[in-house]
C-alpha cells in the first residue's frame, strides 16, 4: 500500500530530512584519510540526538550503527568499526537517516577521502547527477518507471552500471515504504506518480558489472566484481509543481 501524504505531513516530514541531510554534510567534512568509519557515525548519531531526532538506521533490522558507510568496491550497508581507517584515495559512501516527528528522513552521498583518481572522481559525478536526472523525471502524472529509465540511461551513457539488486523506496512513518523505485527500468511502466508521495530514490553505480555480493556480516554488499561503486540519495516529495527535494541542509 502506497501512503500518501498531505501538504501537512510532508511540512514535517520536512525536519526529519533536513535534519538528515545536515548530518550527511557533517559527516562528509569530517571525511579524510586517518579517520575510522566509527568515528564518522559518532558524528552523524550525536548530530542527530543533539536535533531532537533518532537515527532511523540504529536497530533497524538489527543494524548496530546510525549510519552506514561503505569504502571503494562496498556498495550499501557497511558496518562501522573503529578497525577501519579511511586511507587517501578512498571513496567512502554514507548513507543515514533520521526520524523525527513521526517521519524519517533518508539520504546519502559518496565523499572523496584527499586526492581520488580521476576515474573515481568520474564515478561520483556521475551518480550524483544520476540521482538529479532521477529527479528531474518524478513528475506528477508519470511513473515510477520514468525514474529509473532516466537513472539508468544517464549511467549506462557513460560506460557504468546500476546496482539491481537493491533499490530505491517510499519512505514517510516508516524508513522502507512502497513502491519500489528501482534504479533502471522503461519509462511509462510501474506506479503512477501521484501528488503527496514520499521517495527515496537512489542510484548506487559500479564502475564495471552491476552484480554485487553480501559479506558474512549480513550487511556488507560489495561488487562482485571489485570495481569501484558510488551512491547518491535524496528523500523528494511528488508536488502538484513537480519533484521537491526535502533532504537539503
Ligand atoms: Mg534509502
Amino acid at each position: 500500500m502506497i501512503v500518501l501524504k498531505t501538504d501537512r505531513e510532508i511540512r514535517i516530514m520536512s525536519y526529519a530530512c533536513r535534519i538528515a541531510a545536515e548530518a550527511l554534510k557533517k559527516v562528509g567534512e569530517a571525511v579524510e584519510p586517518g579517520v575510522s568509519t566509527s568515528e564518522l557515525n559518532q558524528i552523524a548519531e550525536s548530530y542527530i540526538l543533539s536535533k531532537g531526532a533518532v537515527p532511523s538506521f540504529k536497530g533497524y533490522n538489527g543494524f548496530p550503527a546510525a549510519a552506514c558507510i561503505s569504502i571503494n568496491n562496498e556498495v550499501i550497508h557497511g558496518i562501522p568499526s573503529n578497525k577501519r581507517i579511511i586511507r587517501e584515495g578512498d571513496i567512502v559512501s554514507v548513507d543515514l537517516g533520521a526520524f523525527y516527528e513521526g517521519y524519517h528522513g533518508d539520504n546519502a552521498a559518496t565523499f572523496p577521502a584527499g586526492r581520488i583518481s580521476p576515474e573515481a572522481q568520474r564515478l561520483i559525478d556521475t551518480t550524483r547527477e544520476s540521482l538529479y536526472e532521477g529527479i528531474k523525471n518524478a513528475r506528477p502524472g508519470g511513473r515510477i518507471g520514468d525514474i529509473s529509465s532516466a537513472i539508468q540511461k544517464y549511467v549506462e551513457a557513460r560506460g557504468y552500471s546500476v546496482v539491481r539488486q537493491f533499490v530505491g523506496h517510499g519512505v514517510g512513518a516508516s524508513l522502507h515504504e512502497s513502491p519500489e523505485v528501482p534504479n533502471y527500468g522503461i519509462s511509462g511502466r510501474g506506479v503512477r506518480l501521484v501528488p503527496g508521495m514520499t521517495l527515496a530514490i537512489e542510484p548506487m553505480v559500479n564502475i564495471g558489472r552491476h552484480e554485487v555480493r553480501v559479506l558474512p556480516d549480513g550487511w556488507t554488499v560489495l561488487t562482485l566484481d571489485g570495481s569501484l561503486s558510488a551512491h547518491f540519495e535524496h528523500t523528494i516529495a511528488i508536488t502538484p509543481d513537480g519533484p521537491k527535494i526535502l533532504t537539503v541542509a
